[in-house]
């Protein structure tokens, strides 16, 4: 294997809208990038003008998949079909299992402000996408933050760093990395990742070099090529998130909030969720 993971792809994002008119840009989930297996989407939202994100998500399906919502500023209520209700604020993070299938909203809990974030969604195999559906939920003081000599910390969402830092996620269908990573000016961060995984990095504040010397600006992300080692020099003082999982190598069918392995399994989440059947 190389020594280092090298940038296999580089994804500028579209601007996009979702929701009620959340503004929004979207990096996994274009025709630029479908998927990502197993990752089938990544948005990155962040304005601080109400009207690009006050209408918010009102209720809304999911079957098959994974939806995780990670907020870097401001305060998002979710409610869903099972019973929870809660906020995430500043540096918390939501990883929904949908599973057979969930009603929720994505609310701004604010008026005004900074809101920015990601939401990612992860598939699940086919042997659990009608299982029962769970969420995960974490408030930033909750999240380990593994801290190095040279400046760099990492905040471990999920998975777990050389250095032994294990994340708070319990998934074992596609055994995700998610770390939040920060870089003073002229760092480097190195760490590994596992060969069997597809992994990006998502720059949202900065300029780094992945690897050999490929640049990455603000806004990009790098589809990763396989390493011994993940090395990223900061240019300036960056931020970005760095995201790993098993591929699962099965068909996927999706439409909208769906997301299954056949057209017929597709076609029947529709049909559920028109008779109200698609939550127990
Ligand atoms: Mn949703």
């Amino acid at each position: 294997m190389p020594e280092f993971c090298q940038i296999s792809r580089l994804i500028r994002g579209q601007a996009t809208a979702d929701g009620d008119g959340v503004k929004l840009t979207r990096i996994i989930g274009t025709h630029q990038l479908l998927e990502l297996d197993p990752f089938l989407l990544l948005d990155h939202f962040g304005s601080d003008e109400a009207s690009d994100y006050i209408g918010g998500f009102p209720p809304h399906p999911h079957r098959g998949f994974e939806t995780v919502t990670y907020m870097l500023k401001g305060k998002m209520r979710h409610q869903d079909s099972v019973g929870n209700n809660g906020v995430i604020e500043d540096g918390g993070v939501q990883w929904m299992t949908a599973g057979s299938g969930i009603i929720h909203s994505e609310m701004p809990e604010q008026t005004e402000g900074l809101l920015s974030g990601f939401q990612l969604w992860v598939n699940l195999p086919a042997s659990a996408k009608m299982t029962a559906p769970k969420y995960q939920e974490f408030k930033h003081e909750d999240i380990p933050v593994e801290h190095s000599e040279n400046g760099v910390s990492i905040k471990v969402i999920a998975g777990s760093t050389s250095q032994g830092t294990t994340g708070v996620i319990d998934n074992d269908y596609v055994s995700p990395n998610y770390w939040d990573v920060h870089l003073p000016a002229d760092s480097t961060l190195l760490e590994s990742i596992p060969e069997s995984h597809h992994a990006f990095v998502y720059v949202y504040q900065g300029a780094v070099i992945v690897g050999d010397g490929g640049e990455l600006l603000s806004n990009e992300l790098a589809v990763l090529s396989p390493g011994k080692q993940l090395k990223i020099q900061a240019k300036s003082g960056s931020r970005l998130i760095v995201v790993s999982g098993r591929p699962l190598k099965e068909p996927i069918k999706r439409a909208g909030p769906f997301v299954m392995n056949t057209q017929d399994e597709l076609q029947q989440a529709f049909a559920d969720y028109q008779t109200g059947t698609l939550i127990k």
